[in-house]
């Protein structure tokens, strides 16, 4: 029986739910997940819900496909892979995924950009519109990205490695001067069992033909909409269990094989 870390149950409201009603009665505010953060970098690359199901759920997130195969980015209800070995390409609803979260997006507060911004700068942006109490928010930015620096990790095979073997292959590519969308969330610590604690953002171009994990940006002239989330929806693969609190493993861990933030 998987008990509720009553510090995480209060900070998020999590329910826990089967894949099945990821997309059931529709829900504002809220954000639906599968599986965790510790059972990915515990080598669990396969899931049991798809990309259908995650659409059905929420029209803006991020995270993988099976097997750790790349990067996946939501936004406007699409699904788009960032491979490792490229190129970028549109993910069909009956793929599969270890690791996902997403919301069906609604916009908040607006903070328009004017200058540039870098990625510090961005952050405490980010940090300063961020719910004072409990919650999360989910995260969109749209413009002009001077410069952006993302990463993708490699398909694994089994037996599968350990998330840092894996991460320590990861691709990085360096763009200058994209237009595209931020997709992402800031979540608290005390969600560190489930998600990556803090900011977790993925990059699109607007042409879709570059994309990634975000590891650092510069930004403006840019629109930045937020979400105040309350809810998530949480689904756990067979063989996934919310880690005792013992095993959660650090945010300076997770950055460290996580990378970005
Ligand atoms: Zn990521």
């Amino acid at each position: 029986m998987t008990t509720l870390d009553p510090a995480l149950a209060h900070a998020l409201n999590v329910r826990l739910v089967d894949h099945r009603q990821l997309g059931a009665e529709p829900a504002d505010h809220a954000v639906i997940q599968t599986s965790t953060i510790a059972a990915l970098l515990d080598t669990k690359y396969d899931g049991d819900v798809t990309i259908g199901e995650v659409l059905a759920g929420g029209d803006l997130g991020l995270g993988t496909l099976n097997g750790l195969d790349g990067e996946l980015i939501i936004v406007d209800g699409e699904a788009w892979q960032a491979p490792a070995e490229g190129p970028v390409r549109r993910v069909s609803a009956d793929e599969k995924t270890p690791f996902a979260v997403a919301t069906r997006f609604i916009t908040d507060e607006i903070v328009e950009i004017d200058s540039p911004l870098n990625h510090g700068e961005l952050l405490d942006l980010l940090e300063q519109h961020a719910p004072q109490q409990s919650g999360c928010d989910a995260i969109r930015i749209d413009g002009l990205f001077p410069a952006v620096h993302v990463r993708s990790v490699y398909r694994q095979e089994e037996p599968y490695p350990p998330f840092a073997d894996a991460a320590a292959h990861q691709v990085e590519w360096h763009y200058e001067a994209l237009r595209g969308t931020v997709v992402g969330f800031r979540f608290p610590h005390a969600a560190s069992s489930v998600e990556m604690a803090g900011h977790h953002l993925h990059f699109i171009s607007d042409d879709r033909t570059k994309a990634g994990h975000l590891l650092e940006c510069s930004v403006g002239p840019a629109t930045l909409r937020i979400e105040a989330v309350g809810e998530m929806r949480l689904e756990l693969p067979p063989g996934v269990e919310l880690p005792h609190p013992s095993e959660i493993p650090s945010d300076s861990q997770l950055r460290e094989v996580e990378g970005g933030g």
